[in-house]
């Protein structure tokens, strides 16, 4: 009876028509099953060329009838429409796109506290606003509150094909990686198993025909943070920072994460940028002043707004109806997240 090693070394000598390298390398295999001398291969490929599975299909018959001891071979493929261009390049240097999603835009940032996540679901519900099909992700394991800024302890359900089917709250599609985790398990969560829980969720969840993702990315720049930017086709990344100069440092070295992997920045949001004050009309710049505008410059990307402290957009998180609902005209902060929705959009 043959080995699931046998078969694996035979398919490391089929190429992928027109590339050098073999099928194996490019992960288009997802699984092989043997019984007895029967072998069955599932493979997985993105293309619209029926040449391509075509001549798979050849080869691989070829290299795997002549290893020693299979009898019948049988291989399934599971073929899809390739994306968009930029994500079948993005395919190329091996991130997958989002089943059911046109785009995806992370939100980042260097450090914690800043309101990233405030910024993500104002985001998200602006650009709902402005008549896109929106979902937002939290992929915060460790400190999840996308939940809690929509107001909603719903917990998804798993569809019939084992897929876990978004929340909808306000028109906006919302899933979150705590929806997924006991109480207490984050703690064990840890390391290489948060990174290939964070992937495998990102494929995992139904989104349904949306024009955007939002990413809420947690904060910082370690393994997780790296896993999805390298892993997923983003199509782009705002940072969230405040005006003070610790923040921007670390804004700095999200904005070189990003690049490294080659994703745009599409650019910075600060946060916290002053507090007008409702008695004399004044804005106070509590976290300094003009270093969102500055660091922009440095790095060469836009400055996409500048959000106030505003009582109530902590307030309204803690109602579970973020800021950006509320008429623009009655909040400075909620003219700003649309405004910069629409340069977004
Ligand atoms: P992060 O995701 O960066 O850790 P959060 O979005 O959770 O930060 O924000 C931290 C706290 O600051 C929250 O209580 C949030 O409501 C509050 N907050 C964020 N931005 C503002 C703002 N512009 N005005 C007032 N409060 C804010």
């Amino acid at each position: 009876m043959p080995t699931e090693q046998d078969i694996r070394t035979a398919l490391g000598h089929v190429r992928y028509p027109g590339f050098s390298r073999d099928i194996l390398s490019f992960g288009l295999v997802k699984s092989i099953q043997i019984n007895d001398a029967d072998v069955v291969v599932e493979l997985s490929l993105a293309t619209r060329d029926p040449n391509i599975p075509r001549l798979i299909h050849e080869q691989a018959m070829d290299v795997l009838k002549a290893v020693p001891g299979v009898g019948d071979v049988r291989l399934n493929f599971d073929i899809k429409d390739p994306p968009g261009s930029a994500a079948t390049a993005a395919d190329k240097l091996g991130k997958a796109s989002i089943p059911g999603v046109k785009r995806v835009i992370a939100v980042g940032s260097g450090k914690g506290g800043v309101g990233k996540s405030t910024v993500a679901s104002n985001l998200a519900v602006a650009l709902s606003g402005s008549g896109l099909r929106v979902g937002l992700c939290d992929c915060d394991l460790y400190g999840p509150s996308i939940a809690h800024m929509f107001g909603t302890d719903e917990r998804p359900y798993q569809n019939e094909e084992q897929q876990i089917v978004p929340i909808e709250r306000d028109g906006l599609q919302l899933m979150s990686m705590g929806f997924l985790l006991e109480d207490n398990s984050p703690v064990i969560v840890r390391g290489p198993i948060a990174t290939r829980y964070t992937q495998q969720f990102l494929r995992q969840v139904a989104w349904h025909d949306l024009d955007v993702l939002v990413l809420d990315l947690p904060p910082g720049t370690g393994d997780i943070q790296l896993t999805i930017v390298q892993t997923v086709a983003l199509d782009g990344a705002v940072i969230v920072t405040t005006p003070q100069e610790i923040a921007l440092i670390d804004a700095r070295k999200a904005v070189a994460m990003f690049q490294k992997v080659n994703v745009p920045i599409l650019g910075i949001i600060e946060n916290m940028s002053y507090f007008l004050c409702p008695s004399d009309g004044q804005a106070y710049h509590i976290f300094g002043k003009g270093g969102g505008e500055k660091e922009a410059r440095r790095l060469g990307v836009p400055l996409l707004g500048q959000i106030p402290i505003e009582m109530n957009v902590r307030e309204r998180a803690d109602e579970g109806h973020p800021i950006a609902f509320e008429d623009p005209a009655k909040s400075e902060a909620s003219r700003v997240f649309r405004e910069i929705a629409a340069k977004l959009k």
